[in-house]
């Protein structure tokens, strides 16, 4: 009798990118050894699909004749982790997402595809023997060249074409003149040592005591978890304290993953920690090709590449030996994925943090009332950095109240002072104004008419550049009527101000002066936001416009005026979360003012100057402000004292979404949840988007335990409903905004 009818089935359990949350059973392949984390290639429906490992079983629920055999096995060894797949589990189960698409989603496109695991090229650079003698000061008129060389000497290891792309795009040209003198050759693999340890570490600043204590109290937790606020205002150096610690780890022979908002942070931020280390640092997020990000992730997890920087899809890259991670700008939204798979890379963080022993470093100058609150309940250490390092000094916060004034086009008479006064010095200003486009309204003067969106309850935006109107909350566009279409003869008016029109103030204010507007429109072409930025640090920019893509963690060091054209359009919001924006985009605003040895002016324009919220901020800074607010929300019962799911439903039929909300209600009528509030079904604020009406619900609990069982049990019987047939619907755990 053959051996193998004895021997137990083994099972394979698969998470497939399917919508599904159960696992798929296959049968094994016999006499192989593998492990959870590998790709399998399997039969589904009628195609094949790439799933990924999850648990091998002696049983499945479903009768052994009818599972089918695996197609393939893809790696070898594990792409993930055990600790990898731990935390993608963690993760399914407490944003109730699939575990299959939470697993897909933690792999770059190739890879989903089933590709093969290589990093592409095997061609290694190393140093001649002269090349190694060489010195670099002979290279002084072809500074690129001399860089790299100093990049070969400080490594003392070879490096592939792969690294050397991440240093510079046009590596080939410079790598030709020094294998011209003979300095480098192409090498074998054998020659190439590991990066992290061919690492030396850099001299960094001379920190002051805060740094220090930030550097010590995280310095001494490595290899232990531990969640660090570095609450530093905007200038303290954070980024200084952030690329110590980096030292530190990469001198363990460990990896560090760096998380910003937003890819617009990225090329300044690696620039900076291409200045301090010579290692290649791999990049990642949206604006990569595929091939550029699968590169960056197998680097990552072959442990090629000791410095990961990237958006929050980062954040489920696999490393190999992973040691600290660095979170800037924690308050921000953008590290809320909004849509399918929404989860918060900053909490997502920390619980990676804490299943791999690592300490978590948070940094912001206006952290969030979330790891504020944190801090109180002693989950989070603070680390305060209260000064601007160097010699910079705070900037003044003044108030310009615009009532009764004269104000053209937005701009009042005393802020276009100011900015000639600051213009004279040869300083630079910055005006801040958070809506892009010409005009947010175009009215017909006679007859009223207004240009909306068909298909949502919106305005649509007019830009005069191209002559068109757009819908910002849709795909939706048309060109610019000529006359009223309702009235056909009345004039059109434009209402309101955009970029594009405080744009054209300028350049008729001042006419020999260069402004630069950057904003979503003058920054689409690919590059043209680096170009902009490096113009503006050339100092080839007298006036910087712009909308919050400017708040963020720029560093502009001639720009002495800030100037916020109108605070007041955040004053009034139904959502509970504006009053904390508002505030966290108003201080990081002003903190592009006066960053250098310069001192810097931020000027407010507003019609409301005995706003509480405002006035707390500027008399009594962003800590009061923070304060009050948790105030409001511990009496309110709001997050963070209270714990949000967010279901939102839509469709284009007006009543579907309703009709299902009411039914997950009913559903919840018979379960028993002492702590758990239930508000709506309610339109969405903006009920009307894209052609489809929005509804949702809104579960609110005191005890998180007892939401996330009421959610397990929810979730399932959810697609049994029959209402759901006519609905999009999507589950927000921890909602950022109610939209
Ligand atoms: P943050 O990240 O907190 O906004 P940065 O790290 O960008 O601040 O630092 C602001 C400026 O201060 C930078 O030009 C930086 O080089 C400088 N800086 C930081 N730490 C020190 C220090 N200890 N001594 C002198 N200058 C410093
Ligand atoms: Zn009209
Ligand atoms: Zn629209």
């Amino acid at each position: 009798m053959p051996a193998s009818l004895n021997a137990p089935t083994r099972i394979f359990r698969v998470a497939l990118p399917v919508p599904v949350f159960s696992l798929f059973d296959y049968l094994a392949v016999d006499n192989v050894s593998t492990c959870p984390g590998i790709r399998i290639e399997v039969p589904f429906g009628k195609a094949n699909k790439i799933g990924v490992l999850i648990e091998i079983a002696d049983e499945s629920t479903v009768a052994v004749e009818k599972l089918k055999p695996i197609v393939r096995l893809v790696d070898d060894p594990p792409l993930l982790s055990a600790t990898d797949l731990a935390l993608l589990q963690w993760v399914s189960r407490y944003y109730h997402h699939p575990l299959g698409m939470v697993v897909s989603s933690a792999f770059p496109a190739g890879l989903r595809q089933g590709k093969a695991a290589v990093l592409p090229t095997k061609k290694y650079y190393a140093l001649t023997e002269s090349g190694k003698q060489a010195n670099s000061s002979e290279l002084k008129r072809a500074p690129r060249q001399q860089s790299l060389l100093e990049l070969f000497q400080q490594q003392a290891t070879a490096l592939s074409e792969t690294e050397l792309s991440l240093w510079h795009s046009q590596w080939r040209i410079t790598i030709k003149g020094l294998i011209q003198r003979q300095w480098l050759e192409l090498a074998t693999v054998a020659t190439r040592t590991s990066l992290a340890t061919a690492y030396g570490k850099p001299v960094g600043l001379l920190c002051n005591p805060d740094q220090q204590a930030a550097i010590t109290a995280v310095g001494g937790q490595l290899g232990k978890f531990g969640v660090f606020l570095l609450d530093g205002v905007t200038g303290s150096g954070k980024t200084e304290v952030y690329m110590q610690l980096i030292a530190e780890v990469l001198a363990q022979g460990l990896q560090v993953l760096v998380l910003v908002p937003e890819i617009t942070l990225t090329p300044q931020l690696a620039d900076r920690f291409r200045q301090r280390f010579t290692i290649p640092i791999a990049l990642s997020h949206s604006g990569l090709t595929d091939t550029q990000r699968q590169t960056a992730w197998l680097q990552v997890q072959q442990g090629e590449a000791a410095i990961l920087l990237g958006t929050r899809s980062a954040l489920f890259t696999p490393f190999k030996q992973l040691g600290l991670i660095i979170l800037d700008e924690e308050h921000d939204a953008s590290f809320k994925q909004q849509e399918g798979f929404r989860f918060s890379a900053r909490d997502v963080a920390v619980m990676r943090g804490k299943l791999l022993d690592i300490p978590v470093l948070l940094g912001s100058a206006t952290p969030s009332m979330e790891s504020l609150y944190n801090v109180t309940q002693k989950r989070y250490q603070r680390l305060a950095l209260p000064n601007r390092a160097g010699s910079a000094i705070p900037p003044v916060l003044q108030l310009l109240d615009i009532r009764n004034k004269r104000v053209t086009e937005g701009l009042s008479d005393a802020l276009l002072t100011e900015i000639k006064t600051t213009l004279a010095k040869s300083e630079q200003a910055l005006l801040f104004l958070n809506r892009r486009g010409f005009a947010p309204t175009l009215i017909c003067h006679s007859c009223g008419w207004v240009a909306r969106c068909q298909r949502c309850d919106a305005n649509l935006v007019m830009h005069q550049r191209e002559q068109r109107l757009r819908c910002h909350h849709c795909a939706s566009e048309q060109a610019l009527p000529r006359q009223c279409p309702a009235c056909k003869t009345g004039e059109l008016t434009a209402l309101g101000l955009g970029t594009e029109r405080i744009e054209q103030v300028l350049n008729a204010h001042f006419p020999d002066k260069t402004v630069i507007r950057l904003d979503r429109d003058s920054t689409q072409r690919k590059g043209s936001l680096e170009e902009y930025l490096e113009q503006i640090h050339a100092g080839h920019a007298d006036i910087i416009l712009g909308t919050q893509m400017l708040a963020k963690g720029h560093h502009f060091a001639n720009v002495t005026l800030v100037a916020i054209i109108d605070v007041d359009s955040g004053l009034f919001s139904i959502d509970f979360h504006a009053t904390e924006k508002l505030a966290q985009l108003v201080v990081q605003v002003s903190g592009r003012a006066g960053r250098a040895d310069k001192p810097g002016k931020v000027i407010m324009q507003t019609r409301r100057p005995e706003h509480p919220l405002l006035t707390t901020l500027i008399n009594e800074g962003y800590h009061r402000f923070a304060q009050t607010v948790l105030d409001e929300r511990k009496t309110a019962l709001l997050p963070p004292f209270s714990y949000q799911v967010l279901l939102r439903a839509y469709a284009i039929d007006e009543n579907a979404p309703a009709n299902f909300l009411n039914a997950v209600v009913d559903l919840l009528k018979n379960k028993t949840i002492p702590h758990t509030q239930i508000l709506g079904p309610v339109s969405a604020p903006m009920a009307k988007r894209g052609g489809r009406y929005h509804y949702q619900l809104l579960l609110q609990s005191t005890r998180r335990q007892e939401l996330h069982v009421l959610l397990d049990e929810l979730m399932p019987q959810l697609e049994k409903l029959k209402t759901k047939q006519k609905v999009r619907w999507s589950l927000d755990v921890d909602p950022v905004d109610l939209y």
